[in-house]
């Protein structure tokens, strides 16, 4: 499962939940994304910081992509948000910026199969991600839900 914080034309932030990230690229591709807020289909993938590799699934299950409308659905899915971070923080060691070296090191077999989180950038992500190697973007924490009202 792979969770991406996405933008619409507007300025709406959601978060879109794929199977893998290849159906993020393909539903981009076909204009297949759209806003739960505002319904446009100009909607991008916003650049994140923190990225995990992982051959462990989170345990909660979610929907395939972000909810139609921000209400109790939107809620839960920040929720689970909030329990992806707990998880992630329990089972993934934080590497820190050694991210790229580490998780590239693992899928090469020169360092013992992991958990990590870490911090990369676009291009070292980008990278990584050319290589085959797993680095999947890890969505910032959701809003307090006070800023819900
Ligand atoms: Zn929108």
């Amino acid at each position: 499962m792979i969770i991406y914080d996405l933008d619409c034309a507007a300025g709406h932030q959601f978060e879109g939940w794929f199977n893998r990230s290849e159906d993020y690229l393909e539903q981009e591709q076909n204009g297949l994304l759209s806003c739960p807020v505002c319904g446009s289909r100009q909607v991008k993938k916003l650049p994140t910081a923190s990225y995990i590799n992982t051959h462990a699934k989170p345990p909660q299950k979610v929907p395939d992509t972000a909810a139609k409308a921000p209400s109790e659905k939107q809620l839960a899915t920040w929720n689970a948000l909030e329990k992806l971070h707990d998880y992630v923080d329990q089972h993934f060691k934080d590497v820190g910026a050694d991210f790229p070296e580490e998780a590239r090191k693992i899928h090469y077999g020169e360092a013992e199969a992991r958990n990590i989180r870490g911090s990369a950038t676009r291009e070292e992500a980008k990278a990584l991600i050319e290589e085959g190697v797993e680095a999947i973007p890890l969505p910032v924490r959701p809003y307090p839900k006070n800023k819900l009202n």
